[in-house]
């Protein structure tokens, strides 16, 4: 039996809560992302590996010929068991431990995204210790506010990320003089949760005047990392399920003026593992508060911390019940008040032992999964795999 895109025969015997990943869905996105950028053979789409580090979803996602884009030493090992060629993988991240830089140069990555002068030396030293030459990119904090929630905003002035753009010229002629740094390029990323396009023409066009700035002082730019950031609609899942590739990379094509032989790199997140998954959990018991009612759930912010911390929305779904709807708040057995999924919501009436979904789960749930409160890591299901 299915309910939506749920195979409900599947679940039983499932230990709940679980992550639900739906493997054609993920496909179908990858695919609109490839023919998005098909016609641009210097641009490449690296998959930004915090979203979603599951090994089953990030060998889906290597074998669809996407690059990845790390933070940590631990992301670069896991992207290589994934299969992602080292070649493919770029790094990023503000606090940058000797280990991983060294890991990193080991394993031969394409590039650092290089976040402060004070890194810039360490890296230096690093490499003509091992007697090897980093491929750098300056990330650049280019002072864009992006129109999301401010917790996920990363490309202000206020921000701790990327080198703020009046210092750049001087960050750039000192790697220029490093031996063992090559200089690459330039790197950006304005924040996550993007709808609004207008943000992302914003840094097209703060990159097209650094270029020119470059171009003026004679300093090279070398390639582009416009970073991630793209949006879902976590409002609509069922009917707007893959993001809006074509609007987002046509922004690209129209606002940003490359040079000829300029490699333009995107980092995205979100958008490719968003909507492929689900939180599946159990009602444990309805409860009826002085003014609300309360469907108590078996999952809470140790699978899925992003209502608690971001205040951010998932559509819940009643899997199990076609009775008339009714208001639940929607809550977890952690002891935190913030441990709410939603307030006042309409479901189908929930009982005891019904399964609920909250819906596009995909990023930032099971890769922020933590064992507070005692509680065991959530385990997945990738449904309708084929091959492997
Ligand atoms: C998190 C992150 C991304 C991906 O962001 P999404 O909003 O998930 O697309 C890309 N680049 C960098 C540097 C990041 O930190």
């Amino acid at each position: 039996m299915m309910k939506g895109s749920f195979p409900l025969g599947e679940f039983q015997g499932r230990k709940t809560p679980f992550y639900f990943y739906d493997i054609p869905l993920l496909e179908r996105t990858l695919d609109a992302v490839r023919s998005a950028v098909r016609d641009r053979p210097l641009w490449q789409v690296h998959y930004a590996v915090k979203a979603n580090a599951n090994p089953g979803i990030l060998r889906r996602i290597a074998a669809a010929g996407l690059g990845a884009d790390c933070v940590s030493g631990g992301e670069i090992r896991m992207a290589l068991e994934a299969g992602f060629a080292p070649e493919s993988i770029v790094y990023a991240g503000v606090g940058k431990s000797d280990w991983e830089i060294e890991l990193a140069l080991e394993a031969g990555i394409a590039r650092f995204n290089v976040e402060s002068t004070a890194e810039l030396q360490v890296i230096e030293e690093i490499a003509a210790r091992m007697g090897r030459v980093a491929p750098v990119c300056l990330r650049v904090n280019p002072d864009i506010g992006a129109h999301t929630h401010a917790h996920i905003t990363t490309g202000l002035a206020e921000n701790k990320f990327g080198i703020f753009h009046e210092m750049l010229p001087e960050a750039v002629r000192m790697a220029l003089a490093c031996p063992h740094v090559r200089f690459c390029g330039l790197h950006f990323h304005i924040g996550s949760q993007v709808l609004d396009m207008a943000d992302f023409v914003a840094l097209c066009n703060r990159i097209n005047d650094l270029t020119a700035r470059f171009e003026r002082l004679d300093l090279p730019v070398g390639d582009l990392n416009v970073g991630g950031g793209l949006g879902i609609n976590y409002e609509h899942p069922n009917h707007l399920p893959i993001a809006d590739f074509a609007a987002y990379f046509a922004v690209f094509k129209r606002h940003l003026h490359l040079r000829a032989g300029q490699a333009l790199h995107f980092e995205l997140g979100r958008s490719l593992v968003g909507p492929c998954g689900s939180l599946i959990c159990r009602v444990l018991y309805v409860k009826q508060g002085a003014t609300r009612q309360f469907a108590v759930v078996d999952a809470s912010m140790t699978e899925l911390i992003r209502p608690a911390l971001y205040h951010a929305y998932h559509r819940i779904e009643n899997l199990s019940s076609d009775l008339p709807e009714r208001l639940y708040d929607v809550v977890g057995p952690v002891c935190e008040s913030s441990d709410v999924f939603a307030k006042g919501v309409s479901l189908d009436e929930c009982r005891r032992g019904d399964l609920l979904a909250i819906r596009s789960a995909g990023a930032y749930g099971e890769s922020m999964a933590s064992c507070y409160n005692g509680r065991p890591l959530p385990g997945s299901f990738l449904y309708g795999e084929t091959g492997d």
